[in-house]
């Protein structure tokens, strides 16, 4: 074992994968860390195959790909020992995780496990077609601040979802925060994680002292916290932070990670404490910020403190307003609507900012 130390967190297994895509590894007895291939700046997802008695339990899937289908297969044939998946549990709806359960569950006649929340929001996303863009949807990213070439952007790609993940089955079994399941010989804690996604799974197994985080910790980069059309003054930093906080509270540092996206580490608490930090320096700056005011483009430098390049526009924009809306709610911030159309956001001098500790670091 390598157990590489960087940034307050260790790598067993070191920061650059070992898992050649295809082969899997064991981290825990009965616990197999499989890496499958994705287009784009992800890279990669880890799947996680978890041995049982006549068979596997299988948690996420990748992306609906010809590529990702070719691996699952050589892996049925090859490593899983044609030993028939008896369930598929999804961490949430992100076409990275769902993308091939239901083509998975089908082929071994077996049921996806997910909380309800993501289950049903992503039926609903997969159902969406090109025809059906609200104009609630496009009058959202024009406040924001969408260019016309932006907004026309958004509306060729709008119901695009349902092209990176096959059909969810018609009925799933569903899966609520703190139950526990018996898979192999353990039994694993689900753990509800709220924010970047509406009820995100983590499956934490006490005995093995490990946790399936999906994209709940991962270790270097902080996943999307986004307001989207559907709820435009949804809050969903409110929920990541303190379904985070939560986290803290419940679960031991001595913890192997086991993340959706790069590689497993020790430090849960010490990742969730960055995480946290950073969100509310970003708060803290953005608030510091907004005596003056302004729209949603002119406030990106303050979370990101770079030039964004084009693609990244879209999840920025929604990440920016998930905080705008966090001071938005506390009334940190006013909210106003500008000559051109766009929302402005000011700080409001009289309010009390709870992070002020975080204003002058
Ligand atoms: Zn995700």
């Amino acid at each position: 074992m390598v157990n590489e130390e960087y940034r307050g967190l260790v790598y067993p297994w070191g920061r650059q994968s070992p898992v050649e895509h295809g082969q899997p590894l064991e981290v825990a007895p009965g616990v197999w860390w499989v890496r499958f291939a994705m287009p784009g700046g992800l890279d990669h997802i880890n799947i996680w195959l978890l041995e049982e008695a006549g068979g596997w339990t299988v948690v996420d899937t990748c992306l609906k790909l010809d590529s990702a289908k070719e691996q699952w297969e050589s892996l049925f044939t090859g490593f899983m020992q044609n030993k028939p998946i008896l369930r598929v549990i999804c961490t949430h709806l992100h076409p990275d995780h769902i993308g091939l359960a239901g083509w998975l569950c089908e082929r071994f006649d077996c049921e996806v496990w997910m909380t309800r929340s993501e289950y049903l929001n992503g039926s609903l996303l997969l159902s969406y077609t090109s025809d059906d863009l609200p104009s609630t949807a496009l009058q959202f990213y024009k406040r924001a601040g969408f260019s016309e070439e932006q907004l026309k952007t958004y509306q060729q790609r709008f119901g695009t979802f349902g092209k990176m993940s096959a059909p969810l089955p018609h009925s799933y079994r569903r899966i609520v925060d703190l139950e526990t399941i018996n898979i192999g010989d353990h039994y694993w804690q689900v753990v509800i994680g709220q924010g970047h996604s509406p009820e995100h799974a983590c499956l934490y197994c006490p005995g093995l002292k490990l946790i399936i985080a999906g994209d709940q910790i991962l270790p270097r980069i902080t996943p999307n916290v986004s307001v989207f059309p559907t709820e435009p003054d949804g809050n969903p930093l409110e929920y990541w932070l303190s379904s985070n906080t939560r986290l803290l509270d419940i679960l031991p540092e001595d913890l192997l990670v086991l993340p959706a996206h790069q590689s497993p580490f020790r430090g849960a608490k010490t990742r969730l404490n960055q995480i946290i930090d950073s969100h509310r320096q970003s708060l803290a700056l953005l608030y510091k910020n907004l005596a003056e005011s302004k729209t949603v483009p002119e406030c990106f430098i303050y979370l990101f403190n770079r030039e964004l390049k084009e693609h990244e526009v879209h999840l920025a924009t929604g990440e920016t307003i998930a905080h705008l809306n966090y001071l938005l709610q506390r009334g940190n911030v006013t909210r106003e609507i500008n000559s051109e159309g766009l929302y402005t956001y000011r700080a409001n001098p009289n309010s009390q900012f709870i992070h002020a500790d975080d204003v002058a670091a």
